[in-house]
């Protein structure tokens, strides 16, 4: 896919924000979601409340690079956590770009997510190697976003893997004429029949598509192009029968 055809899938709809300098941020209020001072909140959501993951405390489980045994825990991470923090300031800036142009500013709140969208939680897996020559590694710990419905994926794995998801969600989870989902995120982009699930397209995608908009490439709301109102981070190409 061209620059242009990215820059095409992120500026077609004119979400219109208002900026109010005195409260140090941009308003709005959609169908699927609301920005209040550059925090997004998600009110639309396709996520599963018999998909939570189940906090344990330590299982001892085959670690498949070694073939040792490690400790692994998962716990679910508080919504005012560190990790949970640093995850939504990255989704908010993902978002405040491609959806709306905007990038963090001083004299302005940073773009953050305020919300995940129903039913999904953020998880820490802790995995604690045994230790080598008496000395304890620090346990690694992998972050998952769990709650997405089986046909899209067991977690995200980053910020990075759910920023497409959640702006899908916020475009009110546009889907083609066959009924198949437009998201582009590594899970739901598709290549044809088959799923894409490639995260380094994905990313590419992402950084390319924020680079060119904060370098301030003409958008199409802005020279008069269509004033679709969903679909615009979504694929637009007609899906072909192969
Ligand atoms: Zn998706």
């Amino acid at each position: 896919m061209t620059l242009d055809d990215l820059l095409r899938q992120a500026a077609a709809p004119p979400y219109a924000l208002t900026f109010d300098h005195a409260r140090h941020g941009h308003f709005g209020t959609f169908t699927h979601f609301r920005i209040e001072a550059n925090r997004i909140f998600i009110t639309a959501s396709d996520g599963c409340a018999d998909r939570q993951a189940r906090a344990h405390p330590g299982d001892l489980v085959t670690s498949p690079a070694t073939g040792r045994k490690v400790r692994s825990t998962l716990e679910r991470l508080d919504f005012d956590s560190e990790e949970s923090e640093k995850w939504r300031l990255s989704l908010g800036k993902f978002i405040g770009t491609i959806m709306f142009g905007k990038r963090n500013t001083a004299g302005q709140y940073d773009w953050l997510l305020a919300n995940f969208p129903d039913h999904y939680t953020l998880w820490v897996r802790k995995t604690q190697h045994p230790p080598i020559y008496n000395r304890e590694k620090k346990p690694r710990q992998d972050i998952y976003l769990h709650g997405a419905p089986v046909s899209v994926t067991n977690s995200f794995r980053s910020p990075e893997e759910f920023a497409r998801h959640a702006m899908w969600l916020m475009d009110g989870q546009p889907r083609d004429e066959e009924g198949h989902t437009r998201c582009v995120c590594k899970y739901c982009k598709r290549d044809g029949k088959h799923r894409l699930g490639d995260q380094k397209i994905v990313t590419g995608e992402l950084s390319s598509l924020r680079k060119a908009i904060l370098r301030g490439q003409p958008r199409r709301s802005e020279s008069g192009g269509d004033k679709a109102e969903m679909g615009s981070r979504s694929d637009p190409v007609e899906r072909e029968g192969k």
